[in-house]
């Protein structure tokens, strides 16, 4: 049994790393300031005689005795980590420093949810690690982006100067239960809007491509990195290669709920990257890693979990 400490842990993908983990048997610290997670993502776990729920903004030092630490805090929606971007520079940097420190200090493991957003809007399709990425600097997806590149940088930087073992997943577009229904992504607007029988919101003219992975598969795929020798620290691609048009995706969630719903168009967001597709050859090979959920599977789950939440709305 491991101490385990999930930054961000009571948002989408960090409620669904807690419950693995303690599935598994571990002792799990799921740290928040609910910016955009809630207590209720975690509400099945709280009565857990190892689960310990700890409200705190990682931008200022915590100190624990843990054995690993993944470090998923930060706001991950567009319209979330442009609501404050200052904020989300700090969250993402100071956020790195703190924990990498006490990874340091107590010597644990600690795992970055980095992301394909480090690619930007990229020349190289489908996106390999080695790719250096096509990033504005000074855009309104940057605080993100480069927030983002600068934790990856200090990560290995505390590997090469400090000798801290560090691993970094760089994640493709997730989807599944437990997403905010505001929270503005893609997968959630769409099934939101759909089961509501509001307009479908197309940005732009929908031929944007994304590749979307199921949660499961990606939970799969970050605690794999985590127990992997320490000689692979990553970055590694997380992600779904089945790449997909907006409209496609609409097309799908119309038909999967039945909806009545019209697709409406509007204007394409700032820096909005054309298309978006992992190579992941590399998890492949070091993992041994692949996803397994299809699109309309995932989607279907995803529904059934969005039908609960706008019936009680
Ligand atoms: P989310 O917004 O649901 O979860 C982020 C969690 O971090 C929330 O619970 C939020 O309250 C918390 N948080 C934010 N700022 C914080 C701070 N300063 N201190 C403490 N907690 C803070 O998003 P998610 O989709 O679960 O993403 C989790 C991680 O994975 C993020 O780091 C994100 O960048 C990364 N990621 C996600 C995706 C995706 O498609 N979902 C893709 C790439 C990377
Ligand atoms: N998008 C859309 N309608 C929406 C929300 C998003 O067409 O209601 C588009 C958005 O412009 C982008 C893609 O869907 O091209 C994925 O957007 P999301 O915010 O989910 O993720 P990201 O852009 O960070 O990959």
């Amino acid at each position: 049994m491991k101490r385990i400490l999930v930054t961000g842990g009571a948002g989408f993908i960090g409620s669904h790393l807690c419950a693995r983990l303690l599935n598994e048997g571990h002792e799990v610290i799921c740290l928040d300031n609910y910016f955009t997670g809630s207590k209720a993502n975690v509400e099945h776990l709280r009565n857990h005689p190892r689960f310990e729920l700890v409200r705190h903004d990682v931008i200022n030092p915590y100190i624990v005795e843990v054995d690993e630490i993944y470090n998923l805090a930060c706001p991950a929606s567009p319209i979330h980590y442009q609501y404050n971007p200052i904020k989300t520079v700090k969250t993402s940097v100071m956020g790195a420093i703190n924990m990498l420190g006490l990874a340091k200090r107590v010597g644990a493991k600690i795992l970055q949810a980095s992301t394909s957003e480090v690619y930007g809007d990229p020349a190289v399709h489908p996106q390999h690690e080695e790719y250096w990425g096509n990033v504005n600097t000074v855009g309104v997806r940057s605080c993100y982006d480069e927030g983002k590149r600068c934790a990856e940088t200090l990560f290995m930087d505390y590997h090469r100067q400090n000798k801290v073992r560090i691993k970094i997943v760089r994640i493709f577009n997730t989807y599944g239960p437990n997403m905010h229904p505001n929270d503005g992504r893609v997968v959630s607007n769409f099934i939101v809007q759909a089961l509501r029988g509001e307009d479908i919101t197309i940005y732009g003219t929908g031929q944007q491509t994304r590749s979307f992975q199921y949660v499961d598969d990606l939970i799969e795929g970050m605690t794999g990195m985590m127990n992997c020798d320490d000689s692979f620290v990553g970055p590694v691609n997380l992600g779904n290669p089945d790449e997909f048009s907006m409209l496609e995706l609409a097309e799908k969630v119309i038909a999967l709920t039945g909806s009545k719903s019209r697709l409406v168009y509007r204007p394409l967001p700032a820096d909005d990257p054309r298309q978006r597709k992992p190579d992941i050859s590399l998890a492949r090979e070091q993992l041994n890693w692949s996803p397994k959920v299809k699109l309309d599977e995932g989607l279907t789950k995803t529904i059934e979990y969005f039908k609960g939440v706008v019936s009680g709305t």
